[in-house]
């Protein structure tokens, strides 16, 4: 596995599939982006289904059940302008671009990510850029896609830095899948667009502790390097970390990286992703399971989307039990 493999006919050259698969498979493939990375073909190939259903397709995502839909999420109603969602008071999204190093089976986005689109023009982001300049409200900037750390480096810095330079910005942040998926991504100039003088988080985004390679060791050493808080984001997924022994597995890697766990987010209900479907119940159990074995610093918050773009809540006994109408809103 040399390179990065974008098609059904790809994968299975690789031996990640079947080749009576293909022709299925390219059917998929039509609608919803293939990309797997040499890296994680040869950690699928060691390691299985935990991995293997988080990137390799399958013919049941054309399968839309009842209850999902194409912006689970609801970011159309809140973006003022290309590139821009704005939900929350003290905070936007800039997204731009929407492609991404590889295609999750359960993504959220599935419907707007690929690897020909939403790469924003020179004039569009300084539009979104200029919104971000007066809009004062707005105290941090969330850099997500796609994937931000698929831009350039000369391309990514101009954008760290024009907004480190607004100065109701106080925070920066950054979700991305490289660290984990694509870390030679992580080099010299990369490491450079991220050196701030302006606290910059960075959400590394991983499901299952097997994604944490060497390559990715060295890749998250260098990112903490820059000064960047690493934080990780993960989603609870059926067949890939729905169990106690891989929650801890992956929290605890986690912070063996110097990555702290922040979100576990429930699968939002985007098209085909039925099969990763973990009940809420089920979750709760999961992470009640870590209590007072696993140390504190492992334990993310885990949130769910309110549909209609009402934003994330905290999942808790607390929140499920008190019968307290609205729970308080987080992001
Ligand atoms: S990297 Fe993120 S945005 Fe891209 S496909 Fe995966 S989950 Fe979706």
């Amino acid at each position: 596995m040399q390179r990065t493999m974008r098609s059904a006919a790809d994968l299975a050259e690789a031996g990640l599939i079947a080749a009576a698969e293909v022709p299925a498979l390219d059917q998929v493939a039509q609608r919803y982006s293939i990309s797997v990375t040499p890296l994680l073909g040869r950690l699928i190939a060691e390691h299985g289904p935990p991995l293997a259903r988080q990137y390799l397709p399958e013919p049941e995502e054309l399968v839309t059940a009842p209850h999902e839909m194409d912006d689970p999420t609801a970011d159309a109603p809140f973006t003022p302008l290309k590139g821009v969602v704005h939900r929350y008071p003290d905070r936007a999204l800039l997204k731009p671009l929407l492609a991404c190093p590889v295609y999750c089976r359960f993504c959220f986005r599935r419907e707007a990510v690929g690897p020909d689109g939403g790469l924003l023009t020179e004039a569009e982001l300084e539009a979104a850029l200029d919104w971000f300049a007066r809009t004062p409200q707005v105290r941090e900037a969330i850099l997500t896609g796609g994937d931000p750390l698929m831009l350039s480096p000369r391309r990514l810095e101009r954008i760290l830095t024009r907004l480190a330079a607004i100065p109701h910005l106080e925070v920066l942040r950054i979700h991305s899948r490289v660290p984990v998926a694509d870390p030679g991504r992580i080099d010299a100039a990369m490491l450079q667009a991220l050196t701030l003088d302006r606290p910059l988080y960075l959400c590394v985004h991983a499901n299952h502790a097997a994604e944490f390679s060497t390559e990715s060791a060295i890749a998250l050493r260098a990112l903490h390097g820059t000064g960047a808080v690493l934080l990780g984001q993960s989603v609870l997924l059926r067949g890939v970390n729905d169990s106690p022994a891989a929650l801890e597995g992956l929290f605890r890697t986690m912070l063996r990286h110097r990555v702290k766990p922040y979100y576990l987010h429930q699968l939002d209900p985007a098209p085909g992703t039925a099969r990763f479907h973990v009940p809420v119940e089920e979750g709760l159990a999961l992470l009640r399971s870590l209590r007072g074995r696993v140390t504190g610093l492992a334990w993310p918050t885990y949130v769910q989307e309110r549909p209609a773009g009402g934003g994330k809540f905290p999942l808790g006994m607390e929140v499920l039990l008190s019968g307290a109408g609205q729970p308080p809103r987080d992001g």
